[in-house]
């Protein structure tokens, strides 16, 4: 009774081998629920990935996880969060060593850089600059200065870190910090595609670029993973049964009761603002569907799109099959989509 990612080992294990060969210095990023398959699966590839010298170091997201990875990893873990003097590293966890000589923080001041110091004796650090995504960052002419003084002060400075938008378009912007920030060899970067990366080696030979990668990585190959949920109970209803918190009524068919509700991320979607007409026009037309109770739900019986009786529960949802389509049985499994940045799945299988 449980929601499953069930994982084509072979063909998922060679899809991040694959990755991360032709991204020498490629970073893995595990963070947040796993994308999907949980830390401690995602760790312990990351681990088997080290073994064969293919991975060197992880990025985590937040510095709530870098005790996990730090014992699951066996090479350095970077923590994406920068570093900040006015919140505790781990608000109420379990302790960190802030000065643990396999973790490597982000700093975007010399202020933040100098109390990190502070506490963790000799600590290692990137530095991150204010790229047009506009989320945290020391800027542009403000880096050289900084890294001179992070020098002076004996930090380890071990690079700069440039975090992109998504989309392509970079090649300029990563450009000019890297030809104008003298003296940085190591540069980590994030969103940038194969080509941009490809076209920046060339442009920049002497220096190492380490893209960080999570969701090309671990989910860049859709065919080696499928979500399923199982069917927990099968009912014909005739028209004008009710079911349900909100006892809507039903037409005739059959009533499903699903794994798979909120607790498991199912039908949780990011906001997302919608880019084109067409969008705008399906959002439109689904916000119609609903106030007149009509969701269409994410779990497809037998190829076919299904309907939520109502907004699905913590463990559970309720699907209204059709007269006229075969249901499943009892303990069958039925594909659920679901993002799988929001999916926290009851098992992963690989096999
Ligand atoms: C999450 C994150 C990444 C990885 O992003 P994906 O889109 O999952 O590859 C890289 N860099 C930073 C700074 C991040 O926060």
């Amino acid at each position: 009774m449980s929601v499953v990612l069930r994982v084509d080992g072979a063909r998922w294990r060679e899809h991040l081998r694959r990755t991360v060969e032709a991204n020498p210095g490629l970073v893995p990023v595990v963070k947040g629920n796993g994308y999907g398959f949980g830390l401690p699966v995602l760790l312990a590839e990351s681990a088997r990935l080290n073994g064969e010298r293919l991975v060197r170091q992880i990025a985590v997201g937040t510095y709530a996880e870098a005790p996990t990875a730090l014992a699951a990893h066996p090479g350095d873990v970077l923590v994406l969060e920068p570093y900040r003097a006015a919140v505790p590293p781990v608000p109420g966890g379990p302790g960190l060593a802030v000065g643990d000589p396999a973790l490597i923080h982000s700093v975007t001041g010399l202020d933040d850089a100098l109390h990190l110091a502070g506490r963790a004796g000799r600590a290692r650090v990137v530095v991150e600059g204010l790229t047009s995504m506009n989320r945290f960052g020391a800027p542009y002419g403000v880096v050289p200065g900084l890294l001179a003084d992070l020098a002076d002060r004996g930090l380890a400075v071990e690079g700069v870190t440039l975090h992109l938008p998504l989309g392509t378009g970079h090649l300029e912007e990563v450009s000019r910090w890297v030809a104008g920030v003298d003296g940085v060899r190591t540069w980590y970067l994030s969103h940038l595609s194969a080509s941009e990366l490809a076209t920046l080696r060339t442009r920049f030979p002497d220096r190492e670029l380490r893209p960080r990668v999570g969701t090309a990585m671990w989910l860049g190959d859709p065919g080696a993973l499928a979500v399923r949920a199982h069917v927990l109970d099968v009912r014909a209803v005739a028209k004008g049964d009710r079911a349900g918190y909100r006892q809507r009524t039903l037409g005739a068919g059959h009533l499903l009761v699903v794994s798979g509700g909120t607790a498991h991320g199912v039908a949780l979607e990011a906001p997302s603002a919608a880019a084109t007409l067409r969008q705008r026009a399906i959002t439109v037309a689904e916000g119609v569907l609903e106030a007149a109770h009509r969701v269409r739900s994410p779990f497809t019986v037998g190829g076919r799109s299904t309907w939520f009786v109502e907004p699905p529960h913590m463990q559970v949802s309720l699907l209204a099959l059709p007269a006229g389509v075969t249901p499943p049985a009892v303990g069958d499994e039925v594909d659920v989509r679901v993002r799988n940045t929001t999916l926290l799945a009851d098992a992963v299988d690989i096999t």
